[in-house]
C-alpha cells in the first residue's frame, strides 16, 4: 500500500448537505486525511456502503469509517424518520464490524440546520 489514510466517509449526495459535511470534515478529520463515498440515501444500501468500505480498507488502509445519514433524505421518503435513520446507521454499523473487526464506524445523523447528532 503506497498511500494511507484515516479513514472513509459515507454520506449523501443531496446538494442541500454538501457545505456542511464539508465544513464538518475539515473540523474533524482535516482537509486529506479520507476517502469519500458519495451515495444516494447514505446507508439506505448497505451492500454499496461495504463495497467501498472494503475497497478503501484495501487501497488506503483505512482504519475507521464514518457514515452519516440526514434528515429529509429523498431516498427514504416520508418514512425516513430520524427513528429509522438511526436503526439503519446502526445496522450499517454492525454489518461492517462484522466484516471489518478492525475497523472503528461512526455514525451520525445530520440535520438539515447542519447539526450534526452522533448516534454511536
Ligand atoms: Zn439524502
Amino acid at each position: 500500500m503506497s498511500h494511507k489514510c484515516e479513514a472513509i466517509v459515507v454520506h449523501c449526495m443531496d446538494y442541500r448537505l454538501q457545505s456542511y459535511i464539508n465544513q464538518w470534515l475539515e473540523t474533524n478529520l482535516g482537509k486529506t486525511s479520507y476517502d469519500r463515498a458519495v451515495m444516494a440515501g447514505g446507508v439506505f444500501d448497505v451492500y454499496d456502503v461495504i463495497r467501498q468500505v472494503d475497497i478503501s480498507a484495501r487501497l488506503h488502509g483505512i482504519s475507521k469509517v464514518i457514515l452519516i445519514n440526514h434528515e429529509d433524505c429523498g431516498m427514504y421518503g416520508p418514512g425516513g424518520t430520524e427513528k429509522h435513520h438511526e436503526e439503519d446507521l446502526i445496522e450499517a454499523e454492525q454489518k461492517i464490524r462484522r466484516i471489518f473487526p478492525t475497523l472503528e464506524v461512526d455514525t451520525y445523523y445530520l440535520n438539515l440546520d447542519g447539526t450534526f447528532e452522533q448516534k454511536s
